[in-house]
């Protein structure tokens, strides 16, 4: 006799689901999926973009905390049309903002950031934001830039070099004037009037200083004083020659110092700029001794401080520093020299690029990205 078995449902019979139900299960998972991406896509689209930058004024401005200036401003704008929100991550130079981008810490960089053909190598740029280029600061005013011959002259006079080379002569002297004083004072015709210590040494450093410079006046008695007297006559022609040479190298580096009027007359001097810029590159391909610095502000003291000959830097930024904290104890001079655009740093294959260049075409296609410019850098 069988039992008579319990009544079950179809899904403790098959352990699956009866179709209806089924389909409504995967509908619900689906549509948990696509909002979950949705979400997930809107939460990306609205993350903050974190902007890398430093300062350059007047590109880059800082104020009380705050951020301004030109490309601070034309992001601000691109930021507000492409309806995203920025977090700026300030850097030192502009090797950081670079490898902050390349190692994904920024989104994008931007700042007076220049385009060339090695950083397009290794990342995205934008559409130029603004052309630049190169050009050299000195100190001063044009008005008293004219070359003063007699303070050239002094200079040289009090240089570093003539007074060691006088030390040297001084010193030497001593060794033959002792000499002289000790054997020549007991010689009845010697040329040492007195056996007195003072002023016995000065008669003989007299004589010891003159046939150094010259030729000797007078010449000693004692066959010892004579051996002397030949052997110092010697050494003084060496050391005339010496002198000599020495005297025509700092002549010579000091009409080679003479007024920076360009890029041409950088040679030989000692010329400012930003760590990694381009201006270092630059710089480094002439016969310069290039000094590089973080900030644009140190930069400026430099030469200010007298520190460096010149500075080479980005055109806008050495413009807008003789209009305005630099006016009157710096100019430019010579024409902008090497041609360059500042672009928006993107890494490699970044999506953002498509969608910045349009908000950049679209700002320059109205008038904000004029607006902005003429606020920066008067009309053009
Ligand atoms: N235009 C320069 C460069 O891209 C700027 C350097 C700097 O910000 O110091 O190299």
């Amino acid at each position: 006799m069988t039992r008579p078995q319990p009544a079950t449902s179809s899904r403790a019979r098959t352990g699956r689901l009866p179709w209806p139900v089924a389909a409504k299960v995967t509908r619900g998972l689906v549509l948990a999926l696509l909002i979950c991406v949705t979400w997930s896509t809107a939460q990306a689209e609205t993350a903050r973009l974190r902007v890398a930058t430093r300062v350059v004024p007047p590109m880059v401005v800082e104020k009380n905390g705050t951020l301004g200036g030109f490309s601070i401003e034309l992001w601000n704008s691109i930021g507000k049309r492409l309806n995203r929100e920025t977090e700026y991550v300030v850097l030192p130079d502009v090797r950081e903002l670079l490898d902050a981008v390349a190692s994904g810490r920024a989104d994008l960089a931007i700042a007076a950031i220049s385009i060339t053909s090695e950083r397009e190598d290794r990342f995205d740029f934008s559409q130029p934001i603004m052309n630049s280029g190169l050009q050299v600061l000195v100190r001063g005013n044009a008005v008293n830039v004219a070359a003063n011959p007699l303070r050239e002259l002094m200079q040289l006079f009090f240089s570093r070099t003539l007074l060691i080379w006088l030390g040297v002569a001084l010193l030497l002297i001593l060794v033959p004037a002792h000499l002289m004083f000790l054997v020549e004072r007991t010689h009845h015709s010697g040329i040492i009037p007195t056996r007195k210590y003072f002023p016995g040494i000065f008669h003989a450093m007299f004589w010891a200083a003159g046939t150094l410079a010259t030729q000797a006046d007078q010449m000693p008695r004692h066959w010892m004083a004579r051996i002397v007297a030949v052997l110092w006559m010697f050494t003084g022609v060496v050391f005339v020659a010496f002198y000599t040479a020495q005297l025509t190298a700092s002549l010579t580096v000091q009409q080679i110092k003479g007024p920076i009027n360009g890029p041409q007359d950088l040679v030989g001097k000692t010329v400012g700029t930003t760590r990694g810029s381009t201006a270092t590159a630059y710089l480094n391909e002439l016969k310069t001794e290039v000094r590089e610095y973080e900030k644009v502000d140190d930069l400026y003291h430099a030469l200010l401080d007298q520190q460096v000959d010149a500075v080479v830097f980005d055109s806008p930024a050495l413009l807008y520093f003789t209009t305005h904290d630099g006016r009157g104890l710096a100019r430019t001079v010579g024409e902008v020299f090497h041609k360059e655009d500042y672009g928006i740093v993107f890494p490699m294959g970044s999506p953002l690029r498509k969608q910045v260049n349009e908000a950049l075409l679209g700002l320059r296609e109205g008038d904000t990205y004029q607006r902005i410019y003429e606020e920066w850098f008067g009309k053009r």
